[in-house]
């Protein structure tokens, strides 16, 4: 089966600073896939790669059979492209299904947004949060609502990163359930994280990045076992 996503050869220079060299990494529908590495590995620099915010200064992006690598975010997003956004904050004094609303209504008709809203707040497993007022939420079920958010423009593929942050150990067990959920019904999800347990728990496929290059990737089991990654997070 062909990749969704494809990442070839990318390059990334800030200065003399190579923060991304020579990058190969996939996504597939249905799958989760990790990106994994320690601070500064170049983890974010790659998502903003993918997302379209970050121009590579060599490789290309494919989304499906195009050639993405100079579209904005707008243009990939239009291509069935979604990622949550850090700070970008759910509007406190509206109930978690208002907030979603909001959303499918900028991307689908008035109509059709009612009828998505649910299917969304039903696969993210949000039913008995729905009523509530996005301010009074748990941090954790906060990071939820804005994936669900995501979710609402129907994506292929979801772009994370770091979800996990804010989660306690509860809250990160449900969300893994949820990105299994959400991956089953074939979307594609690209999950960069730092919580290394919840990446090894629900990834299908892991790339680990280690001073902007792939040390690895493969499934968890192997990549766990991988010395450079045992060093990469021991540093030993
Ligand atoms: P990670 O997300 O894995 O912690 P980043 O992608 O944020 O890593 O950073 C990778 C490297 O690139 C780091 O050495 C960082 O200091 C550098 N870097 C990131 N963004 C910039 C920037 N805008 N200008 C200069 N250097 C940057
Ligand atoms: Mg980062």
């Amino acid at each position: 089966m062909q990749s969704l996503l494809e990442v070839d050869d990318v390059s990334v220079t800030f200065g003399a600073h190579k923060a991304l060299d020579g990058v190969h990494i996939t996504a597939s529908q249905g799958h989760i896939t990790g990106l994994i590495g320690p601070n500064g590995a170049g983890k974010s620099t790659l998502f903003d790669v993918v997302c379209g915010l970050r121009r590579p200064s060599s490789g290309s992006v494919r989304l499906g059979d195009e050639n993405i690598t100079r579209l904005g975010p707008a243009q990939r997003a239009k291509r069935g492209m979604a990622r949550t956004f850090q700070g970008l904050e759910l509007f406190g004094r509206l109930s978690v299904r208002d907030n979603l609303l909001v959303a499918a209504e900028m991307s689908r008709g008035r109509r059709q947004a009612g009828k998505l809203v649910d299917g969304v707040i039903e696969s993210a497993q949000l039913e008995k949060y729905a009523d509530r007022l996005a301010d009074s939420l748990p941090t954790g079920v906060g990071r939820q609502v804005e994936v669900a958010r995501a979710l609402t423009t129907r994506p292929d593929i979801i772009l994370l990163d770091e979800p996990a942050a804010g989660q306690d150990a509860e809250e990160t067990e449900r969300f893994a359930g949820i990105l299994r959920k959400v991956a089953a019904d074939g979307v594609a999800i690209l999950l960069v994280e730092h919580d290394m347990e919840l990446v090894m728990n629900v990834c299908d496929v892991v790339h680990v990045l280690d001073l902007g290059s792939i040390i690895t990737s493969g499934p968890p089991d192997a990549v766990r076992q991988h010395s450079a990654v045992l060093d990469a997070y021991l540093g030993t």
